[in-house]
């Protein structure tokens, strides 16, 4: 299940849900996340702290697992920025989309890109509430995204030895 967190716009999400339904091939539902995300806001680093809604996120009453869909910058303590985050034990995650626009880095918008890395990252995260940790096939969705060049570089999909370790 995915959730908006904050203004995260509709129709992104319908997008991303296909995405991602496409890759598990199931369905994935989107429902109503939360839309006050100030409580996790640091106005020094004007950043979101990413395991504080992640907790959030964990807590709500769902089925199956969840990741929220941010978009706004998230940060953890000892990093500049996460691009999300993960927890295994509530099969809960987050992904932020505010890095991973073009025009973020003074680019021309590609709206294609943009929604391949982010159905990338929902996904990546996923990965995680089942257990995964970081693969080291670059091209497998579970291998660690340093830069948007290795998103950019990796598919959406498990490799053959990851996707065993996924029971849906
Ligand atoms: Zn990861
Ligand atoms: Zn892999």
């Amino acid at each position: 299940m995915l959730k908006p967190l904050g203004d995260t716009a509709h129709e992104i999400m319908e997008k991303l849900r296909d995405g991602v339904g496409g890759v598990f091939h199931c369905p994935v539902e989107t429902e109503a996340g939360f839309s006050d995300l100030t409580q996790a806001y640091n106005p020094e680093r004007r950043q979101y702290l990413s395991s504080k809604l992640l907790a959030a996120l964990g807590k709500a009453e769902r089925q199956g697992r969840v990741v929220g869909v941010a978009d706004v910058d998230l940060y953890v303590p000892r990093l500049n920025f996460v691009f999300g985050e993960a927890d295994v034990l509530s099969g809960a995650g987050i992904v932020s989309l505010y890095r991973l626009r073009q025009e973020y880095y003074g680019l021309a918008p590609d709206e294609a890109l943009f929604l391949e890395r982010a159905t990338k990252e929902i996904i990546h995260e996923l990965g995680h509430t089942f257990g995964l940790g970081h693969c080291p096939n670059n091209r497998c969705v579970m291998h660690f995204s340093n830069s948007l060049a290795d998103t950019d570089l990796k598919d959406a999909h498990f490799c053959s030895k990851c996707r065993p370790k996924i029971i849906l």
